[in-house]
């Protein structure tokens, strides 16, 4: 038996390791730090193989497909398996609708802002331009510029606010 003691990783006191595995051995034998000790290495095993997690989705999903009436079986001999999958999906479809109404309410707010804005900029430009604009008749025209040579903004006394809401 080894008599060289080893310092655990996880809680760091002194410890006389296995002598089967002394060499590889990192964590004492309390069960608290074996489990936080493989949990460390399952973790850093993950972070080196990122593509792991993905692999292992198409392989199910490819499995799956080639046995359809596995799941169907599974699921019609065990009631609690059944009963524990649907209140998950039903958490996770909540979730989902919890999550997509919150987009949508904050999606309206950036409408009625940008309709906020886009209203006091039409307003100053109303205010601001005494030209004709784009869309002016001959005749609205012809007043501004008389209005322009009697000294007074034709727009000042017409300024108002759109009637339609932008899209
Ligand atoms: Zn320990």
């Amino acid at each position: 038996m080894s008599k060289k003691l080893k310092r655990c990783v996880v809680c760091g006191r002194r410890y006389r390791p296995d002598p089967r595995t002394a060499r590889t051995q990192k964590a004492c034998p309390r069960r608290s730090c074996r489990a936080e000790c493989v949990r460390r290495k399952n973790a850093s095993w993950l972070k080196r193989h990122p593509l792991y997690g993905k692999s292992r989705r198409l392989k199910i999903r490819a499995w799956a497909k080639a046995y359809p009436d596995y799941w169907r079986f599974y699921r019609a001999a065990h009631l609690e398996y059944r009963i524990r999958e649907m209140r998950r999906m039903s958490t996770k479809r909540r979730e989902a609708r919890r999550v997509a109404k919150q987009t949508a309410i904050s999606r309206r707010l950036d409408g009625v802002v940008e309709y906020l804005l886009w209203r006091e900029a039409v307003a100053k430009q109303t205010a601001m331009a005494p030209g004709p604009r784009a869309g002016d008749t001959k005749e609205d025209e012809n007043r501004s510029r008389k209005q322009r040579q009697l000294g007074k903004n034709p727009r000042a006394s017409r300024r108002r606010l759109p009637k339609e809401l932008p899209p």
